[in-house]
């Protein structure tokens, strides 16, 4: 899965001996202090995205860790050329006083990362100084998304709940939970006039995504509930001895496919019970095709 958000891309400042120790595990040959332009990023936090999802502060601590050695690359022209950058050191850190929308503390993954200085890298080196906003992307895999409403797997579609609306007063999210690895990391220089060009027609098509989604979600629920009502009615009609209220307890804990399989059970039932004793003659006995008569009451 990959994740955007906007994030500051700061210079690191003074680099020290323990950077460089770090740093030159990674490096071919032997990097000094100042052949290395170093810069911390904030890779991803604990609070809602875009998509109504949130890391939990587990899953940062554990990608915290596995982002360390990931190169980055700045997503203009993602070629080879462009891994210009790598993860040296990468924590968790808690923003003292900040909280997320949803009033837990806020934590962030924050990573310090190098780019060596050449030719090549001369223009990048300028961007980042200049310290401009920037979007930060990050790819990662992740094996679970749970409903902060009732706790089931959002990616089985194993609940009715829609990210982004309200329960009780409480906010639907997908809880980002048990990482299993970090692949890729980038960033983006965000233009000043975002609110107003090119990035914001980018983020609408990510709307109009959400939108379609949550329609059809909101289908499926109706569908859920008309095939709640009507199974309990079959089951109530096939006289198969539970109550009403319980059966629908039963009824609602089930997926849309058994419901359907219950309900023809049901009605199977029901017509052993109750055959239909048609009024029209249609076993062809008196049949007479030509004049309709089958029709004849
Ligand atoms: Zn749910």
């Amino acid at each position: 899965m990959n994740k955007n958000k906007d994030f500051e891309i700061s210079p690191a400042g003074t680099v020290t001996d323990s950077d460089m120790e770090l740093i030159n595990k990674y490096a071919r040959k032997q990097l000094s202090k100042d052949e290395v332009y170093t810069f911390t990023v904030v890779l991803c936090d604990n609070d809602v995205d875009r998509d109504y999802e949130h890391f939990t502060a587990d899953t940062l601590e554990k990608l915290s860790q596995m982002f360390v050695g990931v190169t980055g690359i700045y997503d203009h022209e993602p070629s080879a050329k462009n891994q210009i950058a790598r993860i040296y050191d990468c924590k968790c850190e808690f923003v003292e006083g900040k909280k997320t929308a949803l009033g837990e503390d806020y934590m962030r993954v924050v990573a310090k990362a190098y780019i060596p200085v050449c030719d090549a890298s001369r223009e990048i080196i300028a961007l980042l100084d200049s310290g401009i906003r920037k979007e930060v992307s990050v790819g990662c895999g992740i094996e679970k998304c749970i409903c902060s409403i009732c706790g089931a797997d959002m990616r089985e579609h194993s609940c009715t709940h829609i990210k982004g609306e309200k329960y009780s007063g409480k906010l639907c999210c997908g809880v980002l939970s048990d990482p299993t690895d970090a692949y890729e990391w980038s960033f983006t220089a965000v233009p000043a006039q975002r609110k107003a060009g090119v990035i914001k027609s980018f983020l609408r098509y990510d709307d109009d995504d959400y939108e379609t989604m949550k329609r059809a979600a909101a289908q499926s629920e109706r569908f859920k509930s008309y095939m709640i009502l009507e199974t309990v009615k079959a089951g109530v009609t096939a006289q198969i001895g539970i109550g009403s209220e319980l059966l629908e307890k039963m009824v609602c804990s089930l997926s849309a496919e058994d419901m359907i399989k219950l309900k023809a059970l049901f009605e199977e039932k029901s017509s052993q019970l109750f055959p239909v004793r048609s009024q029209l003659d249609i076993t062809g006995k008196d049949k007479d095709i030509s004049v309709n008569s089958e029709y004849s009451i």
